[in-house]
């Protein structure tokens, strides 16, 4: 009996970005007593149907963009005579479509990383559950990935977490219902192990895929501070100094070692934790500015983000402590207007961003977006191949929409359409080559350029594009630039390396600061 883990994805590159971490972590959670594993990650390559036998376990993650995908691969298995096993942010939410659609015998509902193993079990004995609760594991228990199983030669990036969780509450981002608004921090012991591991075996960029890398800011403890709330206060300083102490063990990695995570805007006001970033390492940080409108923010609920000239000052603070941005936006907003689209895009060049993203807002489910328009469609009767639009992951890639909610000026042509001349502009020759001015020399340059073309083929062309020429073109182009690029991001493999020591440091000195900011209040 095999276990096999399955990462479906309609679209295979044969090198990929980032190492999809469930599956190493599941890899982890599976009791010696079943072997290793068998992992497939689709953006690599398709499944091998031929290797999946009758009573065998194959567990498929899924999250909305894939689950069609997912679907087809938990039909194949099951004729196969295997068990069928769901997980992931989708399956959580919608477990009866993993059941009809995919034909799961079973279904795990949040974190796999505890409950694995009793599927497993239970499967052994011929006797799986339908719906197994996962829940929110607590960070101690937090499972380290396999990284001994991940074929090195295939990814540019490795992953790991530190934290799951945000405190904040985006209506478009399901991450706040799905893994909870405390923010589940793991202890610093096992992260810095895995990124050790991981540095071995010649990974020199390392992703920390963290909902949040800021789950405190320096509001949240003046607020706390101001109401006099002792126990709560304490909460976040902890938390805070469990960050300040992650990054000072990243500092003490090989110095040619590159981290990227997701943060907030906030982080911008909070210089101390900017430095600690930089020192750490950490080179770059997707930051959601989803709208450069104070209208735009309002309409999705993140206020807490700036807009105008106070956004621009804000995201050169990243690029003055020297962290690289990662920009993303969101065009199809109530508010938005024609003009919007040159706005953002004079905004995201003004605002020194190395790379960017413009997406189009579409309604996930589980987002407080998405039970809003859920409920207006309900007097809606459009279905494409028979499939109602609150169902859109279910028509087929080519035929699914790009744009799903009306908006008040513009067709959703019109937004398609000048959110990927927005792409063409973001990532023209000349711009790249403009932004490419932080590289010293020829080779750093064009190296630049050859990573924003395959960032822009694998992102842009392939999420936005309407015709399926185009998207195969596309994938082909990045299937192509992405070998070469994955030899740019190797590094020496460094067996030798040990394991950094924890550093004491003076957690009071990092809150000296904000009490003064709570007293000046
Ligand atoms: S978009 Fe980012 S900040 Fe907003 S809830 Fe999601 S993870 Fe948190």
């Amino acid at each position: 009996m095999n276990v096999h883990l399955i990462n479906p994805s309609h679209v295979s590159f044969g090198t990929s970005v980032i190492t999809p971490r469930w599956l190493y972590v599941l890899a982890a959670a599976t009791p010696a007593s079943f072997g290793d594993p068998i992992l497939v990650d689709e953006t690599l390559s398709p499944v091998d149907p031929s290797r999946i036998q009758r009573g065998d376990v194959v567990g498929i993650g899924v999250h909305t963009g894939n689950a069609l995908r997912g679907y087809e691969i938990g039909r194949l298995a099951r004729e196969r005579g295997a068990y069928v096993v769901f997980g992931g942010i989708h399956a959580t939410l919608y477990p009866e479509e993993a059941q009809s659609l995919g034909h799961a015998h079973a279904v795990v509902k949040g974190d796999g990383d505890l409950v694995w193993a009793t599927v497993l079990e239970d499967c052994r004995r011929g006797v799986p559950g339908s719906i197994y609760s996962g829940g929110r594991v607590e960070a101690s228990d937090f499972v380290p990935a396999r990284w001994d199983l991940v074929p090195r030669d295939r990814y540019m990036w490795a992953s790991v977490q530190t934290v799951r969780g945000c405190p904040k509450h985006c209506s478009f981002c399901s991450v706040w219902r799905t893994d909870g608004q405390r923010p589940r921090q793991g202890a610093t012991d096992s992260v810095i192990e895995e990124i050790v591991q991981l540095r071995r075996l010649g990974f020199r960029y390392v992703a920390l895929a963290d909902d949040n890398f800021y789950p405190v800011t320096l509001t949240d403890l003046q607020l706390a501070s101001r109401r006099g709330d002792t126990d709560r206060l304490e909460a976040l300083k902890t938390m805070r100094a469990q960050r300040f102490d992650l990054m000072a063990r990243l500092a003490q990695l090989p110095s040619d070692s590159v981290f990227f995570t997701q943060i907030t805007m906030e982080a911008a006001e909070d210089p101390a934790f900017l430095d600690a970033m930089r020192q750490a390492n950490i080179k770059g940080a997707l930051v959601g500015v989803e709208s450069v409108t104070p209208e735009g923010l309002k309409d999705i609920y993140k206020d807490f983000n700036l807009a105008g000239q106070g956004l621009v000052d804000r995201l050169r603070k990243f690029q003055s402590h020297g962290i690289h941005v990662l920009g993303s936006f969101i065009f199809g907003l109530p508010s938005d207007r024609p003009e919007t689209f040159q706005a953002t895009a004079e905004v995201a060049q003004r605002a020194g961003l190395t790379f960017a993203q413009f997406l189009t807002l579409t309604p996930f489910p589980g987002t407080v977006d998405f039970g809003r328009w859920e409920k207006m469609m309900e007097r809606d009767p459009r279905r494409i191949e028979g499939i109602p639009l609150t169902r859109h992951w279910l028509i087929p890639q080519g035929h699914r929409p790009k744009i799903f909610s009306p908006h008040p000026l513009m067709s959703a042509e019109e937004i398609r359409r000048r959110t990927q001349s927005v792409w063409e502009r973001f990532y023209s020759l000349g711009f790249i080559w403009r932004r490419s001015r932080f590289l010293k020399s020829m080779r750093g340059r064009l190296t630049f350029i050859l990573i924003s073309k395959i960032y822009r083929q694998m992102y842009a062309d392939t999420g936005i594009a309407t015709d399926s020429a185009r998207i195969a073109r596309s994938a082909r182009w990045a299937r192509w630039l992405a070998k070469p690029c994955r030899y740019l991001f190797s590094g020496r493999p460094m067996p030798e390396l040990q394991v950094p020591e924890r550093i004491p440091f003076d957690v009071s000195a990092r809150f000296q600061q904000i009490e003064g900011g709570c007293h000046a209040k």
